[in-house]
């Protein structure tokens, strides 16, 4: 069956499992389902906020809510198609119910909260988990066997709520909810999301009072490097290897399928002859290089990359202070509480980096022991690794680490270097790209303070050698449309700058590159440079519309938007609103609206 004849499954109909609270310990304070049922109604201190010790997740339902005090405000058919799901499937009270908590699967899935740590900005956090994330249940797309784990965003408290009240906001969960998907149709990993709701009549506070939402979200594993961290920061070596076990078989289907994708991707025998958990650490490195560097590639950052907050598949996830680029300015943080530039544009890779040595030192017994029978005694799951013993596995393990930091640069590096040439409209990317046409175009937008996107979408449709080629006179034309901030160089020296950079570099390379056909280039580069992007600007004035004026159609319109960046036209009636914000969206960011930061509060 093709993709093209699968119209999708009902709700019901969707083949629904439960690997991961089948296969992981419970919390056994609450070991079954059963017992989070007679929890919730004799002992509910066992279901509010604590520490979990020894299990990795907890049992337990989504508050239920009033159907008729909320409303579905959005639904993704992307997600949907990708679940494998009906579209139509969203008019039914039934998917309603269940996007708002009130329907779970309790026979073939009971929902679940799962533990996890961090570090945040460098230090530890302790115990934090899905405080306001409830797992529902692993579907199955029947269509292409890809399981997602979907999940409930800010249905309730949890034993992981810490002080908070388990719910989420309209406005992050609007953030949340449309830039999973825009990342997803841009081909960066994400994890994604299927829908929202919104309660028409409840509010909850953070810095003001404000309007409360549910986002329904998925991804093939919701296991971070927190869930990690927090095993080894407890010393609790069983649980830590049950966790990377399960992380070995189940989320990547085992050492050989590991080391078949690697192959395919092109990194030949670079996983061969290592231990599973060696494989394990490397594919977590291999994928994160790859996810960085193209979110660096697209100008997107995500501004709270704690090891809470970062995959074990290499997904984009926990969407709070993101941003894409406007202008290109190196050192933009979009994290307003972010005043040492950690979470910054230039220091992501670094950061990234930062993230994984913490999940190298998490499994570092597991892939520096000596002796792998060792592992599964007694004597090392209650004190780890021997003092006799601790010196060369702290060397062997640092060397595992220094290596696989080798490899993280030369994966970063390639795929870096790949997804700005492509950016750029070359066929084959040289060795000197990187220092060369690439770091050359960054500083030329740096300077002269260009927009990171519309630059590149601009530039696929210069002629460069017809006839008609753009001559220096036209240049403020095509790239200097915008009011120019304060402190930029004039727009005569930009457009001269521009004009030297295109003839002497840019027009040099492609010559190089043997492609001197303007209109070949231009097909290739609008397939990979977005015309719409979801810049924080617009996705204020999506909040502002939906929250004060109850617009509910723009919501749609953007993710329509988002959900195909590449178009240059999505609407063709002038006269109407649409065709109107189209060209405001996708036009020169009004000044004042540039560069907007978030704080972390949702
Ligand atoms: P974040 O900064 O959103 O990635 O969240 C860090 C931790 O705080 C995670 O464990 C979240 O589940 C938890 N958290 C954040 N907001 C809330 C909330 N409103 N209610 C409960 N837990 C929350
Ligand atoms: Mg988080």
């Amino acid at each position: 069956m093709t993709e093209g004849q699968f119209a999708g499954l009902s709700l019901e109909d969707l083949p629904k499992s439960h690997s991961f609270t089948s296969k992981l310990p419970a919390d056994p304070e609450v070991p079954t389902p059963e017992s989070s049922t007679i929890a919730a109604n004799e002992n509910p201190k066992l279901l509010l906020p604590r520490i979990v010790k020894d299990g990795l997740f907890v049992y337990i339902k989504p508050d239920l809510h009033d159907l008729a005090k909320t409303e579905l405000l959005a639904v993704s058919p992307a997600a949907m198609r990708d679940l494998g799901l009906k579209m139509n499937e969203k008019d039914r009270e039934e998917f309603k119910e269940f996007a708002v908590g009130n329907r779970i699967f309790e026979k073939e899935s009971y929902p679940w909260a799962a533990l996890y740590g961090g570090w945040q900005f460098g230090d530890w956090a302790g115990q934090l988990g899905d405080g306001r994330a409830i797992g529902i249940f692993e579907g199955t797309n029947p269509n292409t066997g890809v399981v997602y784990e979907v999940q409930l965003k800010g249905a309730g408290r949890t034993p992981f709520s810490r002080f908070a009240d388990g719910r989420a906001v309209l406005r992050s969960s609007i953030r949340e909810f449309l830039v999973s998907e825009a990342l997803n149709a841009l081909s960066i990993p994400t994890t994604r999301a299927l829908c929202l709701s919104y309660f028409t009549n409840e509010k909850v506070l953070r810095e003001r009072i404000e309007p409360r939402a549910i986002v329904v979200r998925m991804a093939e594993s919701w296991l971070r490097i927190g869930s990690f961290d927090i095993h080894r920061v407890r010393q609790q070596r069983k649980l830590l290897i049950t966790l990377a076990d399960y992380c070995i078989e189940e989320v990547f289907g085992g050492v050989e399928m590991i080391q078949k994708a690697a192959k395919m991707n092109g990194y030949g025998d670079a996983y061969e002859g290592l231990n599973p958990y060696r494989t394990l650490y490397k594919e977590v490195v291999r994928r994160t290089a790859e996810t960085t560097a193209l979110v660096q590639v697209y100008g997107f950052m995500n501004g709270v990359l704690n090891t809470d907050n970062t995959s074990i598949l290499g997904l984009s996830m926990d969407f709070g202070p993101f941003s894409f680029m406007d202008t290109y300015d190196p050192s933009f943080t979009p994290n307003h509480d972010d005043h040492f530039l950690r979470y910054s544009y230039r220091n992501t890779p670094t950061i990234m980096w930062w993230n994984l040595v913490r999940l190298g030192e998490d499994l570092a017994e597991l892939f520096a022991v000596d002796d792998p029978e060792y592992l599964g005694t007694d004597e090392y799951l209650s004190s780890g690794i021997p003092e006799s013993k601790f010196e060369d596995f702290v060397s062997r393990a640092e060397k595992i680490i220094e290596d696989e930091g080798e490899f993280y640069k030369s994966v970063f590096e390639k795929h870096y270097a790949a997804g700005f040439a492509r950016r750029l409209g070359l066929t084959v990317v040289k060795d000197t790209d990187s220092n060369g046409i690439i770091d050359s175009v960054l500083e030329l937008m740096k300077v002269h303070k260009l927009d990171f996107h519309r630059f590149f979408r601009h530039l696929g449709s210069v002629k460069l050698f017809s006839a008609d080629a753009i001559t220096a006179d036209g240049i403020a034309a095509v790239f200097l449309t915008g009011e120019r901030s304060i402190g930029v160089p004039s727009t005569e020296d930009s457009a001269e700058s521009i004009y030297k950079w295109l003839i002497e570099k840019y027009r040099a390379r492609l010559e190089e590159d043997g492609s001197t056909d303007d209109e070949a280039r231009k097909s290739r580069m609008n397939k990979v440079n977005p015309k719409f992007v979801l810049r924080n600007w617009i996705l204020e004035e999506v909040i502002e519309r939906v929250e004060k004026r109850g617009d509910r159609k723009v919501l749609d319109h953007v993710l329509h938007l988002a959900l195909n960046p590449f178009e240059d036209e999505w609407t063709v009636d002038e006269e109407s609103e649409r065709y109107r914000d189209e060209k405001r969206f996708t036009g020169d960011v009004p000044v004042e609206r540039q560069g907007i930061m978030c704080s972390c509060s949702s």
